[in-house]
């Protein structure tokens, strides 16, 4: 890692934004084609998969691997290569024509290329209570914060993936995980599902929203509100976990490159934006598949194109 003060003069090859595995893929396959990336790591170093307890479906790892250490060898193959990665976070972008220009909090960058890769965040319940108890019983993250809840009840929100496996990760600790989804059917593939109807700690409560966090100095109990019948009830609890999907970090280039009504960066099939020279990969432009494969094919494609955009630079 380093924390070099870059030459606001200096004009790189390529700066890519975010070091989850699309931006270290990324940086691996740029830094293998000799154009010393410079990555800005943003807020979460290696990004969201990070945070994940344990991948299973990250070929070449057959009996799982933690986010945490994944990530970590995806930056140390990077940077073997001679990948710069830099813990700073970009606050403004000038994509107007090259060089492009990207303001940090601490410096200002200018490169040739960009590859953005800045991923995607949770979404928000946006009910009375979630704000004021978040870090006090509302989390987003069952990686990290499930240790806080030993024996204790936890209410699980969503349907998806991330919520019966975030879940099922919690009954380690917790003496309950509650299920609260809004249909009568979840959304999450079926071997989750499956493990988590046969966990005992597992309980399900379906058609029903959450419509307030409630407690004094911390979560005490949420209120429910079954969406057929609108009737209202108190369910005490220590924990609300929320995982009811993602919003794309794409604020920053609105007005700049084509987003779609979603929020999420327009990519061709070569990775490119709307502007010529910048890419983007990973969950920040894809609202499909969101895996750590499949963001990791998509920072080596932007990659592979960015590489033959500045060999085409040098030519003309
Ligand atoms: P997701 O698939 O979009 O699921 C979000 C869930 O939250 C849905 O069940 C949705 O309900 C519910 N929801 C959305 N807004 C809500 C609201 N305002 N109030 C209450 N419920 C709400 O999101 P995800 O689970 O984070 O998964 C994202 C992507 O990552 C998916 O492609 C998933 O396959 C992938 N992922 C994969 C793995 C894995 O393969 N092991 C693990 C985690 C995530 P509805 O169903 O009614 O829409």
């Amino acid at each position: 890692m380093s924390n070099n003060i870059q030459n606001s003069e200096d004009i790189r090859d390529v700066l890519i934004l975010g070091s989850g595995p699309a931006g270290l893929a990324a940086a691996l396959y740029t830094a293998r084609a000799d154009l010393s990336p410079l990555v800005l790591t943003g807020m979460t170093l290696h990004g969201q998969a990070s945070t994940t307890d344990m991948i299973e479906n990250y070929p070449g790892f057959p009996d799982g691997i933690g986010g945490t250490e994944l990530g970590s060898l995806f930056q140390a193959q990077a940077e073997r290569f001679g990948a710069k990665i830099i813990m700073d976070q970009a606050t403004s972008v000038d994509l107007q024509k090259p060089p492009f220009v990207v303001k940090t909090y601490s410096n200002s960058y200018k490169a040739k290329s960009i590859i953005i890769t800045t991923g995607a965040d949770s979404k928000k319940l946006n009910v009375p209570g979630e704000k004021l108890f978040t870090g006090r019983g509302v989390s987003y993250c069952g990686t990290c914060d499930g240790w806080f809840f030993k024996e204790k009840d936890i209410a699980v929100v969503g349907g998806g993936d991330s919520a019966l496996e975030e879940g099922l990760f919690l009954t380690r600790f917790a003496k309950s995980v509650t299920v609260i989804h809004r249909r009568d059917q979840l959304r999450a593939s079926a071997i989750l599902q499956n493990r988590a109807f046969s966990n005992p700690k597992m309980n399900f409560i379906w058609d029903s929203v959450v419509t307030e966090i409630l407690g004094e100095d911390a979560v005490e109990g949420v209120i429910i509100r079954n969406v057929n019948t609108n009737e209202e009830k108190l369910m005490p609890t220590d924990g609300v976990f929320i995982f009811i999907g993602h919003k794309p970090n794409s604020e920053m280039f609105a007005g700049q490159l084509a987003l779609d009504k979603d929020g999420y960066i327009v990519v061709d099939e070569l990775m490119k934006t709307s502007v010529p020279g910048v890419f983007a990969a990973g969950e920040i432009a894809d609202p499909h598949f969101r895996q750590v494969v499949t963001s990791a094919g998509m920072g080596a494609a932007a990659a592979i194109q960015a590489t033959r955009y500045l060999e085409n630079l040098e030519n003309d």
